[in-house]
C-alpha cells in the first residue's frame, strides 16, 4: 500500500536579547562562557524570587511572529509546565500554554517540486533551561572548576549543571502538519533560519543550540484523511541530522506498517555515528504537566499600536528579497533563494552589480562560486572579507573588456582575497594582461605546431582532440595570458593548412 508522510514540526529559537526573560542576567555564548557565571536567584530558580518580563524578548518575539504573518494577541498567559529535571531548578518551566502570545501564521517555501505554503499554528514565549553535561566514568576528565573530576574518585559517570542558558528567553514556532517530504522539512527550518538571522534576533549559529528542531511524524495510506500514529524526534540542532532523522523515520514508520505491525507513539533521539534513532520516552500527555497560570506574572498585554510599530519596522524578509532578485537579475527561484538567505551574500552581489556594467549572471557566478569557495577554504566569514565589492566588479570589467582572461581572473582574484590589493596592481604588476594580437599568437601557435610534428599529423589523420593538448601548449608558451577565443581560431587556421 503506498504510504504519505505527514510531519509537523516545533523549532526553539533563542531571542538573543542582552538580557534574560525573567531577570537582568546577562545572555551569554553558550560554548565559551565558564559555566555558571550568569546566574542569579531568580534564574537559579530559589524560592521567593520574582520573575519580571524582558519587554526586548517579547518586541522580538514580535518580530518573528509578525514576518511570519500570524495573530498577535492583545493578552497572552504564561503557564507554569511542571516537571523534574536537572536543569530546571524551579521543577517547573516558565511557558504560555493556553493562550499564547501569536496563532495563525504562513510561510511560502521555495521547494524542488515549486512553492508550498505551511500554515504556522502558534508561537509562544517560554524560557531555556540550563545544560547538562554528562561525564562517562572511563573518560576522568578534570571539570572547569580545575578539581579533579568526581569520576575519577568514584569511578561512576556524573553530570554537569550550567545554568548559563536558564532563562534565556525561547520562542517556540508550531506549525500544523503540512509537511509531506523530509526535503520540505529541511527547506523550512533553513527559510526559517534565514528569517531570525535577518529579523536580527538570533545568530544562527545552530551548532551552539540556539535553534533547536522537534520534527513530528507519521504516515497514512495515501487517500486515507486521518492521521497516523506520530514519533517525536528530539532536539535536532543541524539541518542534515533533521533531514536524515525525518527520511529515517518515515522509512521505518512504511517497514512496520507494512509488516503488519503497529507504531508506538514516543519520543525518539537522533543517533548521528549510527545515523539511526532510538527511543527515549513514551509520549507524556499535556496532563502529565498539569499546567496551570503563572500566578507571579500579570497577563502579557500588547497593544495594537505596538503591534504596528513593530510591523512597521521590520527589514526585507528572506522570502521579498528572493522574488526581487528573480524579477531584477533574472535568477532561477533556488539560485535567488540561496542569495536571498545568506544576506550579507546577496548584499555584497547587489552591490557588485550596482559598481558597473556587469551582467548579473556573471555576478552570480563569480559571487557564489570563486569568491564563496575561496571564504569557504578560508574558515572565515563572508562579512569578514578583504575585497570590496566595487574591486570585484573592476576585476569583472577586465574579463567584460577583454583585458584579462577569465582563468587569469580567477588567479588575480585569489590574490585580491588574500592581500587585499586591488586587481588593476596586481594584472600590472604580474604582466597578466591578456594578449589579444593575432600576429603575436599566429607565431606562437606556429611554433608549438613545428615543435609537435606528430600530434600535428594525428591531428590531420582525423583524431581531433589533439587540438586540446596543443592548445593547452600555446596557452602555456602565452604564460597562460592568450586570449582563448583567438588562441582556438589561429589554431584551427593552422592546423587545417
Ligand atoms: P504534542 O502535544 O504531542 O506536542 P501537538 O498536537 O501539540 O502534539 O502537535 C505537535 C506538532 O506535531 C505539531 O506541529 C503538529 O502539527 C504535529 N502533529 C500532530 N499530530 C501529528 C501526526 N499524527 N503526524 C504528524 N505530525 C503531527
Ligand atoms: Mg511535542
Ligand atoms: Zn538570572
Amino acid at each position: 500500500m503506498p504510504y504519505e508522510p505527514v510531519i509537523g514540526l516545533e523549532v526553539h529559537i533563542e531571542m538573543q536579547t542582552q538580557s534574560k526573560m525573567f531577570c537582568a542576567c546577562p545572555v551569554v555564548d553558550s560554548v565559551s562562557a565558564p559555566p555558571n557565571t550568569a546566574v542569579c536567584p531568580v534564574c537559579a530558580g530559589h524560592p521567593g524570587t520574582l520573575p519580571v518580563v524582558n519587554e526586548k524578548a517579547v518586541e522580538y518575539a514580535l518580530r518573528v511572529a509578525l514576518a511570519l504573518e500570524c495573530t498577535v494577541n492583545p493578552v497572552s498567559i504564561f503557564a507554569r509546565k511542571n516537571y523534574f529535571y536537572p536543569d530546571i531548578p524551579k521543577g517547573y518551566q516558565i511557558s504560555q500554554y493556553e493562550q499564547p502570545l501569536a496563532e495563525y501564521g504562513r510561510i511560502c517555501l521555495q521547494t524542488s517540486q515549486g512553492e508550498k505554503i505551511i500554515r504556522i499554528r502558534r508561537a509562544h514565549l517560554e524560557e531555556d533551561t540550563g545544560k547538562l553535561t554528562h561525564v562517562e566514568a572511563e573518560v576522568g576528565a578534570i571539570h572547569s572548576a580545575g578539581k579533579e573530576a568526581l569520576s575519577t574518585q568514584t569511578g561512576r559517570p556524573y553530570s554537569l549543571v550550567d545554568l548559563n542558558r536558564a532563562g534565556v528567553p525561547l520562542l517556540e514556532i508550531v506549525t500544523e502538519a503540512d509537511f509531506r517530504s523530509a526535503e520540505e522539512v529541511r527547506v523550512y527550518a533553513m527559510a526559517l533560519r534565514a528569517l531570525v538571522r535577518a529579523l536580527g534576533v538570533n545568530s544562527g549559529d545552530m551548532e551552539k543550540g540556539v535553534m533547536r528542531i522537534e520534527p513530528n511524524i507519521s504516515i497514512r495510506p495515501i487517500g486515507q484523511e486521518a492521521f497516523g500514529t506520530k514519533v517525536e524526534i528530539k532536539n535536532l540542532n543541524s539541518f542534515r541530522a533533521l533531514e536524515r532523522g525525518v527520511a529515517y523515520e518515515i522509512k521505518r514508520h512504511e517497514q512496520v506498517l507494512s509488516s503488519g505491525g503497529a507504531i508506538a507513539q514516543e519520543t525518539v533521539g537522533w543517533d548521528d555515528a549510527a545515523q539511526a534513532t532510538y527511543s527515549q520516552r513514551s509520549k507524556e500527555d499535556a496532563h502529565d504537566y498539569r499546567y496551570f497560570p503563572e500566578p507571579d506574572l500579570p497577563p502579557l498585554r500588547v497593544s495594537a499600536e505596538w503591534v504596528e510599530r513593530v510591523k512597521a519596522d521590520l527589514p526585507e524578509l528572506p522570502i521579498a528579497r528572493a522574488k526581487r532578485y528573480q524579477r531584477d537579475f533574472s535568477l532561477s527561484a533556488a539560485e535567488a533563494t540561496f542569495l536571498a538567505e545568506e544576506a550579507a551574500l546577496g548584499e555584497y552581489f547587489e552591490r557588485v552589480t550596482e559598481a558597473g556594467p556587469i551582467a548579473a549572471r556573471s555576478a552570480f557566478a563569480w559571487v557564489t562560486g570563486e569568491l564563496l569557495g575561496l571564504v569557504n577554504i578560508s574558515n572565515g566569514g563572508f562579512e569578514s572579507i578583504k575585497i570590496l565589492p566595487q574591486d570585484l566588479a573592476a576585476l569583472l570589467m577586465m574579463v567584460t573588456e577583454g583585458k584579462i582572461n577569465q582563468a587569469t581572473a580567477k588567479t588575480v582574484l585569489a590574490e585580491m582575497f588574500a592581500s587585499g590589493r586591488k586587481a588593476a596592481e596586481i594584472v600590472e604588476a604580474g604582466g597578466l594582461v591578456q594578449v589579444s594580437d593575432g600576429d603575436l599568437i599566429a607565431q606562437l601557435v606556429a611554433e608549438t605546431l613545428a615543435e609537435n610534428p606528430g600530434e600535428v599529423a594525428s591531428y590531420r589523420a582525423g583524431k581531433l582532440t589533439v587540438a586540446n593538448f596543443l592548445f593547452g601548449q600555446v596557452m602555456r608558451k602565452a604564460g597562460g595570458k592568450a586570449n582563448p577565443q583567438v588562441v582556438r581560431a589561429v589554431l584551427e587556421k593552422q592546423l587545417v593548412l
